[in-house]
């Protein structure tokens, strides 16, 4: 037989729980706060977040159910997906090392977003709601949000950051297949929008305003509710379908992994892929290396552990997490998926307990970019540009020396295939 190079599980196989860290956190996360002044932002949750979402945002169990019709989307979403071991990018590099990557690039819409996605509309319409209202910055989330309403029948409006709306247009007529209405906002729809929008009908817009809009709108409208596609403690439990089938695949492999590595923007697919494994850290003395990789124009990790808003706009609660402060103005990037101000409250508990690294790469993206192509050249999968990020991260680890027999796991959240232009501007093909 030759060696192994792929692991993968049956459809029955599909987790049929999602694990919840905070059953098994050495003391409670801090808790949500009001700001000292104006309307509570807690008292508010119930109007944003969908009914069990915000349950499970607050559980403190281990271990919580999927839905058999939601293991049936997940299966209609290819999923369980493969783990390979990179043995041509381990002979290119010349490394001792033992590599493996989890292949969320296989994901209809290109982004692991649509594992929380499928799960936010499921529930949305078990609770009765016919519309999803979102923002969007990079664009990975309205697709993915898109892409779940057309398979559970309901309804999604898009406000899309316009700067990114404008030089998008695949991903915007893909979101528009799946039946989205798509807005760049600031747009005319909303009273909040409709302010900036009639002073400049060319306003960029920014990831608060987009928010801002998305929020109006389901506020105003009985049938429709909000969705967040990171940072929030349910959306990182909804993720660790990644991590769970990681770990089934470990065992087939006959191996464990001693470095692990994801991208980090707000940190929903590195929680997803390194959660359960932190788990067995906590619980089981498993020793593993976890390592958030990121932009040196957004280093959320390397920030202040404090409590800080999670929007521009100031209307979630405050959470306790690392952060650069929500006003931060960051430079643009390919990579935008990674462009968040703070890194989730579970995480940079997590990061505060000692448990997370991270390394941050110059913003010209060049030393990023030039890695993964190494990648590409040696395994033929075309990453998105926030998963190079854990790809250069990983390919580093691999080239010293210590790390030589060991096992480095990364995770590829997405394909890049609507971001040639991207690369093209960077790599100059
Ligand atoms: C959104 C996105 C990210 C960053 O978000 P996280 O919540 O940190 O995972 C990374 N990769 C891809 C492909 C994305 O779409």
């Amino acid at each position: 037989m030759p060696e192994l190079r792929q692991v993968n599980l049956s459809v029955e196989e599909i987790p049929d729980k999602w694990y919840n860290i905070q059953a098994d956190l050495p003391e409670p996360l801090p808790p949500p706060l009001d700001p000292e002044t104006g309307e509570s932002r807690i008292a508010n949750l119930p109007k944003m977040l969908i009914g069990e979402c915000l349950k499970q945002e607050f559980s403190q169990d281990r271990w919580i159910p999927i839905p058999e019709d939601l293991r049936s989307l997940y299966a209609q979403a290819g999923r369980p997906r493969p783990l390979f071991r990179a043995l041509n990018l381990e002979k290119r590099l010349g490394t001792k090392a033992r590599l493996y990557y989890k292949s969320e690039f296989y994901s209809p819409t290109g982004s692991h977003k649509v594992n929380t996605a499928l799960a936010q509309c499921y529930y949305a319409q078990k609770e009765g709601f016919e519309r999803l209202t979102t923002e969007t910055g990079a664009g990975q989330w309205g697709t993915a949000l898109a892409y779940a309403a057309a398979l559970t029948g309901m309804k999604c409006t898009v406000y899309w950051v316009r700067a990114v709306y404008s030089w998008k247009p695949q991903r915007r007529n893909l979101m528009k297949l799946f039946g989205a209405e798509v807005f760049a906002s600031p747009s005319d729809k909303t009273e909040f929008g409709r302010k900036l929008f009639s002073k400049d009908p060319n306003h960029p817009g920014s990831l608060g305003i987009a928010i801002s809009e998305g929020l109006e709108d389901s506020l105003k409208d009985p049938k429709a509710t909000y969705s967040l596609g990171s940072v929030l403690n349910h959306v990182l439990t909804h993720q660790t379908i990644i991590g769970l089938e990681t770990q089934k695949q470990f065992e087939k492999f006959g191996d464990y992994p001693d470095i692990m590595i994801a991208c980090l923007g707000g940190g929903s697919n590195f929680g997803g892929f390194t959660l359960p494994f932190l788990g067995e850290v906590l619980t089981k003395g498993k020793k593993i290396r976890f390592i958030g990789a990121q932009s040196q124009v957004a280093p959320n990790l390397q920030g202040e552990y404090r409590y800080d808003f999670a929007d521009y706009a100031e209307m979630t609660p405050l959470l306790k997490m690392y952060t650069l402060g929500h006003h931060l103005n960051m430079a643009p990037i390919k990579g935008d998926g990674l462009r968040y101000h703070a890194c989730s409250p579970l995480l940079s508990f997590l990061r505060h307990k000692g448990y997370i690294d991270t390394i941050a790469y110059p913003g010209d993206e060049k030393k990023v970019f030039g890695l993964m192509r190494d990648f590409v050249r040696a395994e033929g999968f075309l990453p998105a540009p926030e998963s190079a990020y854990a790809i250069a991260c990983a390919i580093e680890e691999a080239k010293k020396p210590e790390n030589a027999g060991k096992a480095i796991a990364f995770n590829i959240s997405g394909h890049g295939f609507m971001d040639m232009d991207g690369y093209d501007e960077v790599l100059k093909f």
